[in-house]
């Protein structure tokens, strides 16, 4: 346990602490990317509890993925010690789930009720629509399309004691919207509240707080406009941007200096978000001052395998050469390195979609450096982790650690899949999937101790990249959506073109304000490199059926080309391409 009281605040810098320290009341801190609002938000509930005398069993912080609520978790230990475990720390489903459990029959449900997975909702879709035995899995869908939200399947889900991942948040608001009593509780309960990541907050997450903040209560909301990427799923940033008016007499607070990255990155960051900021005023004053810092390179890849083999040589470089690694051992230790400075897990490789990844996967694997792969999509949706996930729940004689029976488990079921003939219950499920699930639940299962219950709860609600484990020694590969809130010394942006960032449909045009969120996500990645930054583009790239020429991102001319190295762009074409040409 860190030592509390004043030097609490020592780590702090001026403007951090004004935040930290700030009285009960509403409070909006304005931040942009690397300020420290995680180490801002932990040191305010360690001040609060430390100094102030605030309960820490009075304190929620709400976090958007559970990776970040562990890691504000950890935080939180750190500065707090045991009593930390009393601080509540959440995600907005978690917190939702917790609330559903604690009422569950209030809104029909058992205290043991689930959350429906992907095979049970098209089961239960087809029995509303009545399909019979045995429908296809097309016309399964279909009737999933026609009968969500409609009264007759949310009714069967009930029946079934089952909820769907989409209710977690809203069956809360409804049952607290016509419970002023209820409301009275929690708001008694939790009477500080902590959001992490606020600009992302969609209108029923919105709905939540209302209900359990009240208009003059002590809500710090933490965030930065400029990282709105979220309007996808309903997210509205209009939140973050009208709070004054929601709260009364909201206090505001910005922090502007940046402790993540070097000078040229944050110029190059700062210079690509202005055109469309919603940060009136926007700075990012770099602490780290090092007049070596190394400028953003832009490579200009002649090809797809080009842009990949461009990741795999730099990778090399800045591990130091990975020739006298141990392949066919598989385990690779790259800090023992001549200069020692990078490992591969200080290594990111992002990108807009995530079918980009498998070239990028295929060259570094196929060069035997490890990788760990992660979207921003939720693990029940996974191929295989239901699966894997319902055959666990049934083995019940299984001894062993958590990790121990989902390997076993898994391989029993990855045997079963290699046999499709015997056994077609798994609905066409690949071996494959099933290690690939082995994979992804392995490190989750690590966290929640052997807890069995509490792996199925995180995995009801959890998304893929909560199993990306920075532990692992491996590169890691983020969709730009899936990398928000993390760090990395090294970030190769990939695929920096114009279609795919911003992400263009084929025969539609996107509108200004979707134009703006990919350049929100633009910025995301840009901020995400702490030391070197590598952002690649290629000229061809096959896409929606067919190869097509691809311009530059137009996101890169808003930087002053002074900033950038430019490499690559005078690689001879391949031959067929030579030919195709003639022709
Ligand atoms: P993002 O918007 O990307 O989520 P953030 O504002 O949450 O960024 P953090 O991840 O909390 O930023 O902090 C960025 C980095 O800067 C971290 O490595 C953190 O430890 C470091 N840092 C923050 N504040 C300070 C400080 N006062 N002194 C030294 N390092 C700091
Ligand atoms: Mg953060």
């Amino acid at each position: 346990m860190e030592e509390v009281g004043t030097g609490l605040l020592d780590r702090l810098d001026a403007m951090q602490r004004v935040a930290a320290s700030a009285p009960g009341g509403p409070m909006l801190i304005v931040a942009g990317p690397g300020t420290g609002k995680t180490r801002t938000l932990t040191h305010r509930i360690a001040y609060l509890c430390a100094e102030l005398g605030v309960f820490p069993e009075q304190c929620l912080a709400i976090t958007f993925t559970r990776r970040a609520a562990e890691e504000l978790r950890e935080r939180l230990d750190m500065l707090l010690g045991p009593v930390a475990e009393d601080v509540t720390v959440s995600t907005f489903h978690s917190l939702g789930l917790a609330i559903l459990r604690e009422n569950a029959a209030a809104v029909g449900l058992s205290p043991h009720f689930r959350i429906v997975e992907d095979a049970e909702r098209l089961a239960i879709a087809a029995e509303v629509a009545g399909l019979g035995e045995a429908p296809s899995e097309r016309d399964a869908r279909r009737a999933l399309d026609e009968a969500v939200g409609t009264d007759e399947y949310v009714k069967a889900l009930r029946a079934h004691d089952l909820v769907d991942l989409d209710e977690l948040v809203s069956l809360p608001v409804a049952l607290l919207s016509g419970a002023p009593a209820l409301v009275d509780e929690y708001r008694a309960r939790w009477r500080w509240i902590f959001v992490d990541e606020y600009q992302d907050v969609d209108p029923t997450q919105y709905a939540l707080l209302r209900l359990l903040c009240p208009p003059d209560g002590n809500l710090c909301a933490i965030g930065d406009p400029d990282q709105a990427i979220y309007s996808f799923r309903g997210a509205e940033v209009s939140f973050f941007l009208r709070f004054a008016a929601d709260f009364t007499d909201a206090r505001m607070v910005r922090l502007t200096r940046n402790y993540r990255s070097t000078a040229p990155i944050l110029a190059a960051a700062t210079q690509a978000i202005a055109p469309t900021t919603l940060v009136p005023g926007r700075r990012l004053d770099p602490a780290r001052v090092d007049p070596e810092a190394p400028q953003v390179v832009v490579y200009a890849a002649a090809s797809v395998a080009d842009e990949a083999d461009f990741v795999v040589r730099t990778v090399d470089e800045l591990v130091g050469g990975v020739s006298h690694r141990s392949l066919d051992s598989g385990r690779v230790d790259s800090r023992a390195t001549p200069d020692g400075t990078v490992s591969f897990t200080d290594i990111a490789v992002l990108y807009r979609t995530d079918a980009q990844a498998a070239a990028v996967v295929d060259a570094l694997s196929r060069a035997g450096i490890p990788v760990q792969k992660r979207s921003h999509d939720r693990l029940l949706d996974r191929p295989g982790v239901a699966a894997l996930a319902r055959e666990l729940r049934f083995a019940t004689g299984l001894s062993g650690s958590l990790a121990a029976r989902i390997r076993l488990v898994g391989q029993v079921l990855a045997e079963r899949c290699a046999q499709p003939a015997l056994d077609d219950l798994d609905g066409g499920l690949r071996a494959e999937d099933v290690h690939t699930a082995i994979d992804l639940l392995t490190p989750l299962a690590a966290r929640c101790g052997d807890d069995l219950e509490r792996f199925l709860r995180e995995l009801a609600t959890g998304a893929e990249v909560d199993a990306f484990d920075p532990r692992a020694d491996r590169v890691v590969l983020l969709t730009l959506h899936a990398a928000k809130g993390l760090e990395f010394p090294v970030v190769f942006l990939v695929g920096c073109e114009d279609g795919l960032l911003p992400l263009r449909r084929p025969g539609t045009e996107p509108s200004d304000e979707e134009v703006a969120e990919e350049r929100r996500l633009f910025f995301v990645g840009l901020t995400r490199a702490q030391s070197r930054l590598y952002v690649s583009h290629t000229r061809r790239r096959f896409r929606y059926g067919s190869e097509r020429d691809m311009a530059p991102s137009p996101f890169l001319s808003s930087i002053d080309p002074g900033l950038l190295e430019r490499r690559g762009g005078d690689e001879p074409r391949k031959p067929r391409d030579r030919q195709l040409r003639l022709l």
